[in-house]
């Protein structure tokens, strides 16, 4: 059986997120958000919080999106976890989830992707950090990730998938009736090997910690 666990980052947006959770709601589909704190509006709270009410995990990816966080200070890169933090706390997924965003021109996995100072913070605060094993990029192939998705998942056992409000969302029904019709199990939980913190205890993150 193959496992999928969706997620779906840089939102909220008003017009995107609304359709993604059509979609999901449509397939009958829990998934979790990790939303960028800045772009929190009034409307994409109410949008969070019909994700909550939808049996959706809500997660935290920085408050500004600027880039790695192990390019930062750690006083900047603790900041970009903790304004969002605060700011979710009512309708964070507990123990809270934290997404680092990704180096190079997205969803790349090394060094960059933490510090010594926000690794601290994300133990203290019991996060457990989200990466990823399947990213179809549907950031540059707005029309072809969904084959994408499907080739790339097809031999994993448990796959974490990155996808994109904006950009997901025009194709979304199409990927979960071929997720569905492939027997996907659709699960909230994470594989081991993409939660290098869990719970505020850490496993091996010497790959994805600057110094
Ligand atoms: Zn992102």
């Amino acid at each position: 059986m193959n496992r999928v666990a969706l997620t779906f980052d840089n939102g909220p947006d008003e017009r995107a997120t609304a359709l993604v959770l059509d979609a999901l709601g449509r397939a009958d589909v829990r998934a979790t958000f990790f939303v960028v704190g800045s772009r929190i509006t009034a409307a994409g709270m109410r949008l969070l919080r019909r994700a909550v009410d939808e049996g959706h995990l809500i997660g935290n990816h920085t408050w500004s999106h600027s880039g790695p966080l192990g390019e930062m200070t750690s006083r900047e890169a603790v900041a970009e976890i903790a304004r969002t933090g605060d700011l979710i706390a009512g309708l964070a997924a507990s123990p809270p989830l934290f997404r680092p965003v990704g180096g190079g021109e997205g969803g790349v996995i090394d060094r960059r992707l933490l510090n010594t100072g926000c690794v601290e913070h994300l133990r203290v605060q019991g996060y457990t950090t989200v990466l990823w094993n399947v990213v179809p990029r549907d950031w540059i192939d707005p029309d072809g990730w969904v084959e994408t998705a499907m080739t790339l998942s097809g031999d994993i056992d448990h796959a974490c998938v990155v996808l994109h409000d904006i950009h997901a969302a025009a194709r979304l029904d199409d990927y979960l009736a071929r997720l569905r019709e492939r027997g996907t199990d659709f699960t909230q939980e994470f594989p081991a090997e993409c939660t290098p913190i869990l719970a505020g205890r850490s496993g091996d993150i010497r790959g994805i910690v600057s110094d």
